[in-house]
């Protein structure tokens, strides 16, 4: 981890206890931190459910930001968020509001925790992109039956995470960085991390490189996990293949992360509250314990660190205390006893599961321009207009070509949910009434004036219900929008 804190002062980092079961996570990793020695000024805060309740909606008060903003690093416990309704989670808002754009999940073998890949030797990392893609959680109802999210990627935010996905590996000692993307469907969302990757791959000479699609990953993932080192993806692919890479090691009560940004950290465990074990002493601590090891190193504690994952990997060597989540130990230690167990291993030196040799990650560096691409040449060669309609697809096509008949554009296709519907393709397609109706200019060689697209689209506002346009660019040459199923 980066290490922007030298050795000897006391070391501050807000300290958020969570929901369910975060408080016993915490406080665990609080006495083996304490126990080792290391300085730390906790400064503890709120977020989460206790937040909601108070009437907060982003679960976030603004005296955790502020702790945050000034310390810098975070340790944290889960923070619950309702599923399918109600407010947005305080968990994506903490990531988001501090930019921690890399989060960073490693997933080694332990000993004494039996899988079906014990002896395969697994020791991979999953980066996960952090802040954008579906996460940015721009959703909208665009017809009372369909609801839209923005899967928004950028140049730059792709940058920013392949490049840290490199540096990791450089400061591990890594050889292999794979891509995972869906870039074969989302040629240009998924498609811009793939871009970014192969272009900054060349940077970094000694590192072998390849792209995987993420399907395909996640089946390798559970065929032969062996053969990954490093693997950078975007955020909701990342969000799903780290919760199968913790369940390849022993499950989530075994992996640890780290949110990384220019100007903060955030150390968590991977896994959620887990609401039915909260208040029982039972949930392993070990994914919490190895945040705080990743932590202390982000904070140049690395020999604290060190000694902290020798403790808890001497522990689970010995066998003789493990938690109930270990296949085959239903009736495992409580949280407290093998916390207590961690405590007394401390000092001693696991020898069958040498610790890696860590440096301080180096962040990169990328450019605070908003726009960090720029292009030569760009002109709009037509518009999609969103159309909440009940007619048919012929009879909404009809009306929209004597409704564009005298502008210089022309419809040129209706899709519905991607697939083209009109003109008609003998497709069997079930419509909804969201449809989108593509204009082009007539002319080929002109660049789209918005003088143009207004008009049409008060034309179109006159007869139907639109809720939402896209313009069609060119960018460089290149199409800056992609086709329908069936579209020529
Ligand atoms: P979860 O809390 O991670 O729990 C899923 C399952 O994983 C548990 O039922 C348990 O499996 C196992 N597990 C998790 N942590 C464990 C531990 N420390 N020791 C042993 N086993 C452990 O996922 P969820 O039930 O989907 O989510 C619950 C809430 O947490 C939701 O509100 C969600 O939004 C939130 N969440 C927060 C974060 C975060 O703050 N970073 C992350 C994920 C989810 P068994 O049932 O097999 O025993």
């Amino acid at each position: 981890m980066n290490s922007a804190f030298s050795d000897s002062e006391t070391k501050r980092v807000t300290l958020i206890p969570g929901d369910g079961v975060g408080p016993e996570c915490v406080r665990a990793a609080q006495r083996v931190i304490q126990a080792v020695g290391t300085p730390i000024a906790w400064e503890e805060r709120q977020a989460g459910a206790v937040v909601f309740r108070q009437g907060i909606a982003s679960g976030v008060p603004p005296e955790t930001i502020e702790s945050i903003r000034k310390t810098r690093v975070v340790l944290k416990g889960p923070l619950e968020t309702p599923v399918g309704f109600g407010e947005k989670s305080a968990n994506v808002t903490l990531r988001k509001l501090f930019e921690t754009y890399g989060n960073i999940r490693p997933a080694r073998e332990f000993p004494g925790v039996p899988t079906p890949y014990s002896g395969r030797g697994i020791d991979l990392v999953v980066v996960r992109e952090n802040v954008e893609d579906l996460y940015a959680g721009i959703e909208h109802m665009q017809t009372p039956g369909v609801a839209q999210c923005l899967k928004l990627i950028s140049r730059k935010g792709c940058e920013k995470v392949v490049r840290l996905a490199f540096e990791l590996a450089v400061a591990e000692g890594r050889r292999r960085v794979h891509c995972a993307t869906k870039s074969n469907i989302m040629k240009l969302t998924e498609g811009m991390l793939k871009r970014t990757f192969e272009e900054v791959s060349q940077e970094y000479p000694h590192i072998e490189t390849q792209h995987i699609i993420i399907d395909n990953c996640a089946h390798q993932l559970v065929k032969k996990p062996e053969q990954f080192d490093v693997i950078v993806t975007t955020n909701m692919n990342g969000d799903i293949i780290s919760d199968l890479t913790s369940a390849l090691i022993g499950g989530l009560g075994f992996a640890p992360s780290a949110n990384l940004g220019n100007e903060v950290a955030i150390f968590e465990a991977v896994h959620g509250s887990a609401p039915k074990y909260a208040g029982k002493n039972v949930i392993n601590p070990t994914a919490v314990l190895l945040s705080a090891v990743m932590m202390l190193r982000h904070l140049g504690e690395f020999q604290a660190a060190a000694t902290i994952e020798h403790a808890v990997l001497v522990t689970l060597e010995d066998a003789q205390v493990r938690t109930g989540d270990v296949v085959g130990y239903d009736q495992g230690a409580s949280t407290t006893t093998f916390t207590d167990a961690v405590v007394s291993n401390l000092g001693r030196t696991s020898e069958w599961h040498p610790v890696r040799a860590y440096k301080p990650v180096t962040l990169p560096q990328v450019h605070s321009l908003p726009d960090l691409v720029k292009t030569r040449a760009r002109r709009v060669l037509g518009v999609d207009i969103f159309v909440e309609s009940s007619l048919s697809s012929d009879a909404l096509g009809q009306s929209l070509e004597a409704i564009a008949a005298e502008s210089p554009l022309k419809l040129k296709m209706i899709s519905n949910r991607g697939t083209m519907v009109y003109p008609a393709t003998g497709a069997i397609t079930d419509c909804v009434d969201h449809w989108r109706c593509r204009f082009v200019l007539r002319s080929s060689t002109e660049d789209l004036a918005d003088s143009v697209l207004l008009a049409l689209l008060q034309r179109v506002a006159c007869r139907h219900r639109w809720m939402h346009v896209e313009k069609l660019p060119e960018l460089d040459g290149s199409l800056g929008f992609t086709k329908a199923q069936g579209e020529d």
